[in-house]
């Protein structure tokens, strides 16, 4: 009983970084043969002849929590965006509204090729994100957001640090390694600014315990790094290195503004940074030092970060947009395709501390797996370019015509096989009617 990817150019991330012709064969939830499949007793056959087949991308960076609010924290800086909106929309989510935000999140991920993402929740109903998750079945790594102080008086999204800790530990001990090792858990302080000492070295403490991450964000916005400076007398990397944050089981988003020694602490830790692109150039936060970052050694990997700040979940354009961004500073030569390409791929499967099971298609691992078509007027001629350049120069998100995860095909054809778009569809416009009044927006 196995599925075969019939015919295509089978894009391998092995570390040959072969490029090979022919048949793929997925046998239960795992990759049995590249290149070629002598096994003849295939139940079904997907042709993909004119297709590159590739490893499923990984988004290091989302907020599933947020995909409801698409379009609704334009042309606001970090700061601004967090008060006046996301902080008051979050804390609206009741657990029907946060379900269908995750579960549309899910259907553009799936649409676009993405099949795991490490992803930071909200603070209240996290059950809904990881039943949703559950659901529409990609690989996820992610938590409760934890934040016990108030960046303003008012600010409506706040929880005592104990509960904080208590909830977290809850969440793991349902989830962590659920639907078949499907969904793992990380501990998940929003950012420096909204958590108290104590519960930075709390979830700390617990992660260690469990042998669980961490995703937070850091030296995404100057005036951020200026506020940690101010609260806690360091700059963000150093505290955080300081309260033993920094270590390959860290994965930490943005670091944009960051100076050559905290940079010499992301590298020298095997601290996984998280390199959102779009979302740094539309909340005007700036941009992260990538390329020098990747040339001490660091370990880099690509999200879309969430919906107010993108407004996409598209893989194909942060890849597009991380090896475009820094050329005009570092020349043409920096960022080049394939590096790109092993940042949305191998980079992602490490900072999930899954580089054993994802991030390449070899016998063995786990069958994660995209096919995407070029025959199309944007991808022609489709011999001229290197496989790389055309998934991140020229490829887009819509030209994915299948994405599986655990041998389970979730998506063809623009069909989301798991997920029902209509009642996506419907269910998130009414749940963005009551979070919206909720939250006084109207
Ligand atoms: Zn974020």
């Amino acid at each position: 009983m196995a599925i075969v990817i019939r015919g295509g150019t089978i894009v391998t991330m092995n570390p040959q970084r072969e490029v090979l012709e022919g048949d793929l064969a997925v046998v239960g939830d795992r990759i049995a043969a590249v290149g070629a499949w002598a096994g003849g007793d295939e139940d079904q056959i997907i042709d993909a002849r004119g297709m590159l087949v590739i490893p499923g991308l990984i988004q290091a960076h989302t907020h599933l929590c947020q995909t409801l609010f698409r379009g609704m924290g334009d042309d606001l800086e970090l700061l601004a965006w967090l008060n006046q909106r996301i902080m008051p929309l979050e804390a609206a989510h009741d657990e029907e509204s946060l379900y269908y935000s995750a579960l549309l999140g899910c259907g553009e991920l799936l649409r676009g090729g993405t099949t795991s993402i490490i992803d930071m929740g909200t603070l209240n109903h996290t059950d809904s994100i990881f039943r949703a998750v559950e659901e529409a079945g990609l690989r996820y790594l992610g938590g409760k957001c934890m934040i016990d102080n108030r960046l303003q008086p008012d600010s409506p999204l706040h929880e005592e640090t104990e509960a904080s800790l208590a909830e977290s530990l809850e969440l793991l001990q349902r989830w962590d390694g659920a639907a078949g090792g499907r969904l793992h858990y990380a501990f998940c302080p929003r950012f420096v600014p909204s958590c108290s000492e104590e519960l930075l070295l709390g979830a700390a403490a617990l992660a260690e315990q469990y042998g669980v991450p961490i995703h937070t964000h850091a030296s995404e916005n100057y005036s951020e790094t200026l506020l940690v400076e101010e609260q806690r007398g360091q700059r963000n990397i150093i505290y955080l290195d300081h309260l033993g944050y920094c270590s390959p089981g860290l994965i930490l988003a943005h670091c944009i503004h960051i100076d050559d020694e905290e940079r010499g602490i992301l590298a020298a830790r095997g601290v996984n940074v998280a390199h959102c692109p779009s979302s740094n150039l539309k909340l005007a936060s700036g941009i992260a030092p990538i390329p020098e970052l990747l040339s001490q050694g660091a370990r880099v990997s690509l999200g879309a970060d969430g919906a107010p700040c993108n407004n996409n979940l598209n893989m194909f354009m942060e890849m597009r947009l991380a090896a475009l961004l820094h050329k005009p500073r570092c020349g043409p030569a920096a960022m080049p395709a394939r590096q790109v390409f092993e940042m949305a791929t191998l980079n992602g499967a490490r900072a999930m501390g899954l580089e054993q099971e994802i991030g390449s298609l070899e016998a063995g691992k786990k069958a994660d797996i995209v096919l995407v078509d070029l025959r199309r007027w944007h991808t022609w001629p489709d011999r001229a370019a290197s496989v790389y350049a055309q998934l991140v120069y020229q490829a887009q998100a819509a030209d994915v015509y299948c994405t599986m995860v655990d041998g389970q095909v979730l998506m063809q054809e623009e069909r989301t096989l798991t997920i029902n778009e209509a009642e996506v569809r419907a269910g998130s416009r009414q749940s963005w009617q009551r979070v919206k009044l909720r939250a006084g927006l109207d």
